[in-house]
């Protein structure tokens, strides 16, 4: 039996995957991995992978598995993850989720749960159309629920706030069609395997929190029963 709480955040973009890891994170302790922020720090740095994944990220395809299976197999294998860990992000193909499981299976782990955060098409576009970030630290703003005191400016820091460039209408529509033809088969995989926790993404960011915290709960009960 173990405690180890080794988690996947499914849903699709803008389903609000990011604020209920950085809960989650605070709540159970665990280091938490967002691909997107890997791979936007890679472009920002230039490197050789932000170079290769620019292009795709910029109009809302997937980077190509072999560009993303290694970093988190090599991620999920460091010591701080020894006792679980949360995945933003990944996996977005099942060839991710079977590289996952069977990197996990080398360490004699496996994935504890797929958290799926659940938004209809037409909510996704109103909430990523809006949403607004700041150019220096990454402070979340959105447009309609979470407005900044100044137009264009972060409360936190007086930087300028911007739109990300696959937030824009043209890109969402895409980002959309990839969720649906690519990551969302993972749904299938996981609820087959008993892995899959459904919830309700069009619920305030509280109640959803605390609708995964109780799930979460009772998994490890069943686990140490
Ligand atoms: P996100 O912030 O999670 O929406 O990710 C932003 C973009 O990064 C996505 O639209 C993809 O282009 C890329 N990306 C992030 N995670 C993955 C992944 N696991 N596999 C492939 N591409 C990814």
């Amino acid at each position: 039996m173990s405690q180890e709480l080794n988690l996947i955040l499914l849903g699709p973009p803008g389903a609000g995957k990011g604020t209920q890891a950085a809960r989650l994170v605070q709540d159970f302790r665990l280091p938490w991995a967002s691909t997107g922020d890997m791979l936007r720090a890679a472009v920002t740095e230039g490197s050789d992978l932000g170079l290769k994944a620019k292009g795709f990220m910029d109009s809302g395809a997937l980077v190509p598995d072999d560009l993303i299976v290694d970093l988190i197999v090599e991620r999920v294998a460091q010591e701080d993850c020894e006792d679980g860990f949360l995945l933003d992000g990944y996996p977005r193909t099942i060839p991710q989720a079977d590289a996952l499981a069977e990197a996990l299976e080398g360490l004699d782990r496996k994935v504890t749960a797929a958290l799926l955060v659940e938004l209809d098409d037409e909510e996704v576009i109103r909430r990523l159309s809006g949403r607004r970030v700041c150019v220096t630290s990454g402070h979340g703003y959105h447009l309609d629920f979470d407005p900044p005191k100044h137009e264009g400016v972060c409360d936190q820091d007086g930087s300028r706030l911007v739109q990300r460039d696959d937030d824009k209408a043209e890109v969402i529509e895409n980002r959309l069609e990839v969720y649906h033809a690519q990551t969302e088969p993972l749904v299938e995989y996981f609820e087959s395997r008993g892995l899959l926790r459904r919830f309700d993404g069009s619920r305030s960011q509280t109640e959803v929190h605390d609708h995964i915290r109780a799930a979460l709960a009772t998994l490890r009960l069943e686990e140490s029963a």
